[in-house]
């Protein structure tokens, strides 16, 4: 049998040299001064073991892939009638793009785009304050990862909330189709604040087991959801998950995965593993360039894909 630990540490070495490592984010300032350098790797198996390498314990924004956590949160609250107001179909577009909002009346395609995962944080703010939500938010990530000290970098939050124009121009969109149902400014300060969320691999690792493990968080013992929600996440993370590339991370991965600006990416090899990599270079769809090339060797060397059952 494969060692993983080895695998792992492997493929972080490989991308130690790597020369072609995308561009960090520089619309979000605190973003802009991350060493493109960096490089994380976590796997987390069914069996519970841990395996690490590179950065995989320093924080960094985890961004976008917060919208899966979210997600979850709010078809735990509101359940499927959240899509009557977010739909499930890949973009094809960026992830802040506005022009297909106005086509399709304000619904967004789906929750992983900006404008759809702002709808989200307005159905987790619905009767409540939007410190409470925030709350609410870090407890349910701290409690998947088992781990206290993830925080909310209040930098990147504000640094969004000063210059998220693009974002804004969605909200208030989306408020004139009446797809927004608090105050624009309180939703929008949800939303920047789960995406401002400091993760390191290890803790995205660990807070991904439940979408490996049909829904339960395998620690604990608990049902985060429920298995066929699980699996619905882990669909719309294959075909959304990366905006404009998630053909490509799909054809080149084949695993569900959520990727964020700050370069990291959660992958799901379902029953197998959840995965965190961290590489702060992005590519021009937005995703991290290394992470992406780290996961595809992964996939090859474990033959984790969706689409084989045939792995170590
Ligand atoms: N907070 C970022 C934004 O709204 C998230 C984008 C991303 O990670 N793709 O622009």
């Amino acid at each position: 049998m494969t060692d993983i630990g080895s695998i792992v540490a492997e493929i972080a070495a490989e991308m130690a040299q790597a020369t072609d490592r995308g561009r960090v984010a520089d619309y979000i300032a605190p973003l802009a001064g991350v060493d493109p350098a960096h490089f994380g790797l976590a796997v987390v198996t069914a069996d519970g073991a841990c395996h690490v390498a590179g950065d995989a314990d320093m924080p960094f924004s985890i961004q976008s892939v917060s919208k899966v956590f979210t997600l979850t949160l709010a078809l735990g609250r509101v359940g499927d009638r959240i899509w009557d107001r977010v739909g499930r179909e890949p973009s094809g577009t960026s992830f802040n793009s506005i022009v297909q909002l106005e086509s399709e009346q304000g619904v967004p395609r789906n929750p992983f785009i900006n404008a759809g995962a702002i709808v989200v944080s307005d159905m987790i703010l619905a009767g409540h304050q939007p410190r409470e939500a925030i709350g609410e938010i870090l407890r349910f990530v701290r409690g998947l990862a088992g781990d206290e000290a993830i925080y909310i970098d209040e930098a990147v939050a504000r640094a969004e909330q000063e210059t998220g124009f693009r974002n804004a121009a969605l909200a208030n969109y989306m408020r004139a189709f009446d797809n927004l149902n608090n105050p624009v400014d309180l939703t929008l300060g949800v939303y920047f604040h789960h995406c401002a969320i400091a993760m390191s691999c290890r803790q995205l690792a660990l807070a991904g087991r439940y979408l490996m493990a049909r829904g339960v968080n395998p620690e604990t013992g608990k049902r985060v959801i429920s298995p066929e929600r699980a699996r619905r996440i882990n669909a719309l993370m294959l075909t959304c998950g990366h905006y404009d590339g998630s053909g490509e991370f799909a054809f080149r991965v084949g695993l569900p995965g959520k990727s964020g600006v700050g370069g990291g990416i959660l992958a799901i090899a379902p029953g197998h593993a959840s995965i965190a990599v961290w590489s702060p270079g992005i590519n021009t769809s937005g995703n991290s360039q290394l992470g992406m090339v780290a996961l595809e060797r992964l996939a090859q060397r474990t033959g984790w894909s969706v689409f084989d059952p045939v792995s170590i």
